[in-house]
């Protein structure tokens, strides 16, 4: 059953402070300018709350998204909504709530609502240079439709319907507390962070950093995370303009932080922008942040995984926040309760009755491998005695074909029992009497794809080999052996007509 994500509730309304512009001369561009608000103080970054804006189209063509290339999947942290393989709108707006990918944080998906009252999904958003680029979906390839609808200058609302909202909450849960969690990593511990993934829902993000760590320090950065998350840190961003000729970012931090990487090169917006977590970081990002991080409880996994590069070793470090730590607990608490209902007892007792279980499990497959060794000497002894009532002629040759139904997981190994009880039996009684037996375990409930295991054994190799020969050509046996044991597998279902040719081949056999 799936099992409702249970968001915690963001605070209603991002607070006006959020968003501080620190350098005099920067402005946010009014609609009348006609020029689009760069990436770093577009809507989504100014008030990450907000759901709709009503603004203009500043730009509108049509594009044939390149075909996915076929085969290899990328590794991609967070599986991006694919571009359908059909020409698509890239619209590009005076502002915009809906994210474009960045700073590790993936796109945004939308709705655009245009004057005439249609509703247009926005599969994607990029940022070309210093502008978000929105890509939507042609409605029923309506494509001169669709252009007359998103004329430069036209009324546009761009909003996240409940599915992207409750998505970009996901991310800015996840992204908030990355910088939260890594800001502690380099000032508790002196470990920078050397890349992080924001990984698709449900599955932990992690960063990396260069060496493992115990679970001491990990419950140490833990417990330090969500003293920081009860005190209901604040958060906001402050921007600039961009200043090309300044260091923004230090090449290297003293600490060896690297996380606030430098600005993309291809970045044209003009804008700096520096992430706060009151009194815990400032790290220059793009990204969409929670105004506080008093809904961001931290779960890290107790342990970090080691990755061996070339030249390097780093480790990861897994970690869970706001709707994705409530769906790993729905899950978790799923798993044992199942596990629990399964073994008939309660959640705390299932490692012992799992351990036990085990336990039984290993004794019963014991307990069947001895019992069938002495039914395999008991069958033998049988055919032994046979064998022997058969003797007197010369050219006497034991041969027989014994058949059995059996559902066992090892059938080949019960066969096999079979035979080394018969050969040993028969060296003991001295007779050498010659003989050629052919051995057969089926599947009680037989189909077309149940395996009959065929095992032959004989006194002279060469016989045996032919016989096993005639089962591949004859019945499609696969199967081979070396000396005086042949064994084969047969996919299908094994009746007369096997049987009868078996009889046959038994008969020739001189
Ligand atoms: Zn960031």
């Amino acid at each position: 059953m799936a099992v409702a994500v249970a968001l915690s509730p963001p605070p209603l309304s991002t607070p006006p402070d959020y968003f501080r512009i620190i350098s005099p001369t920067l402005q946010v561009p009014t609609p009348s300018t006609g020029v689009s608000v760069p990436v770093g103080i577009l809507a989504c970054q100014r008030d990450p709350l907000l759901r709709k804006i009503e603004t203009t189209v500043v730009a509108c063509n049509v594009s044939q998204p390149p075909s996915a290339p076929a085969g290899k999947k990328s590794k991609k942290a967070v599986v991006a909504p694919t571009l359908p393989n059909e020409p698509i709108l890239e619209v590009v707006l005076h502002d915009t709530v809906i994210f474009p990918e960045g700073g590790g944080q993936p796109t945004d998906t939308g709705l655009l609502t245009t004057s005439d009252g249609k509703i247009w999904s926005v599969l994607q958003a990029k940022r070309h240079g210093g502008h978000a680029v929105h890509y939507v979906k042609i409605n029923n390839g309506e494509l001169d439709l669709s252009l007359t609808a998103f004329t430069p200058g036209s009324c546009v609302t761009a909003s996240l319907g409940q599915e992207d909202y409750d998505r970009r909450y996901d991310h800015m849960s996840m992204h908030t507390s990355q910088h939260l969690l890594s800001a502690l990593l380099e000032t508790r511990l002196n470990l920078p962070t050397l890349s992080w993934s924001l990984t698709s829902f449900p599955s932990p993000c992690y960063v990396e950093v260069p060496r493992g760590m115990t679970v001491e320090e990990i419950r140490q950065i833990q417990s330090e995370a969500n003293r920081l998350v009860f005190e209901g840190r604040r958060v906001h961003t402050e921007v600039e303009e961009l200043d090309r000729d300044k260091k923004y970012v230090p090449a290297v931090l003293e600490s060896g932080r690297s996380v606030g990487k430098a600005l993309p090169s291809d970045y044209t917006g003009g804008v700096n922008r520096v992430v706060v977590i009151d009194g815990v970081d400032r790290n220059p990002c793009c990204g969409t942040h929670l105004p506080t991080i008093h809904n961001l409880q931290l779960f890290i996994l107790p342990h970090t995984e080691t990755m061996s590069r070339s030249s390097t070793t780093s480790a990861r470090l897994y970690f869970l926040s706001g709707p994705r730590l409530i769906e790993y607990i729905n899950n978790t608490h799923d798993f044992l309760s199942n596990t629990a209902s399964v073994l008939s007892c309660g959640a705390p007792s299932v490692p012992e009755r799992v351990s036990q279980v085990v336990d039984e499990r290993k004794k019963a497959e014991k307990r069947v491998t001895d019992l069938e060794s002495e039914l395999a000497k008991y069958i033998s002894s049988g055919l032994v005695q046979e064998a022997k009532a058969g003797a007197g002629n010369d050219d006497y040759i034991f041969r027989k074909y014994l058949p059995r139904t059996g559902d066992g997981d090892n059938a080949l190994g019960f066969l096999s029992a079979m035979s080394t009880a018969f050969s040993e039996q028969m060296t003991k009684t001295n007779t050498q009497i010659p003989y050629i037996l052919v051995l057969t375990s089926t599947p009680s409930a037989q189909t077309s794809s149940t395996t009959t295991v065929v095992m032959v054994i004989g006194f002279d190799d060469t016989k045996v080999k032919s016989i096993g020969e005639a089962l591949k050509l004859q019945l499609g046996v696969k199967g081979g052996g070396k000396g005086l044991r042949w064994s084969g597998k047969y996919v299908g279902v094994w009746k007369e007509k096997e049987s009868t040719l078996i009889d046959s081949l038994l008969e020739n056999v001189h």
